[in-house]
């Protein structure tokens, strides 16, 4: 019997594959599910190794192809970082991410409540924001 939270995960991962348009196939699902429950902003290497531990038939083709499927389709974010290998981020909240130069290490960051983009950065008169997508580097205390 699948746990409380591989059950939830799976029940997100076929309702953001639903809203999305996108058919789910098992594959499809197995890597969504890996990614939802992962929050190290892992490469298509670690999902697969991930997803392989629970699906072992699938191939790195296949975790490929279902990454660029679920990313064009806005279910996870693609990231690239420097010239690192592709990173993917279930978390669709606005957010920016901050890479831990000593660690290797990638958060999550969101802004301090109450605050907006507007309200942090000099943007252009009459700028609205629609979407976050930069990237801090710092060295993050173990
Ligand atoms: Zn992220």
């Amino acid at each position: 019997m699948p746990s409380t939270k591989s059950s939830h995960s799976r029940t997100m991962a076929t309702s953001l594959v639903r809203r999305a348009g996108v058919r789910m196939t098992r594959q499809r699902r197995a890597v969504l599910e890996t990614i939802l429950a992962s929050h190290d902003h892992p490469t298509a290497a670690i999902i697969f190794d991930r997803t392989k531990a629970h699906m072992p038939g699938i191939s790195l083709a296949t975790v490929y192809n279902c990454l660029e499927t679920l990313s064009e389709t806005g279910i996870i974010n693609h990231l690239n970082f420097d010239n690192g290998p592709s990173r993917f981020c279930p978390n669709l909240e606005p957010h920016v991410h901050l890479l831990d130069d000593t660690n290797n290490r990638v958060l999550d960051i969101q802004l301090k409540p109450g605050l907006r983009p507007e309200d942090v950065f000099e943007l252009p008169e009459g700028t609205c924001v629609t979407r976050m997508d930069a990237c801090l580097h710092g060295n993050i205390p173990v």
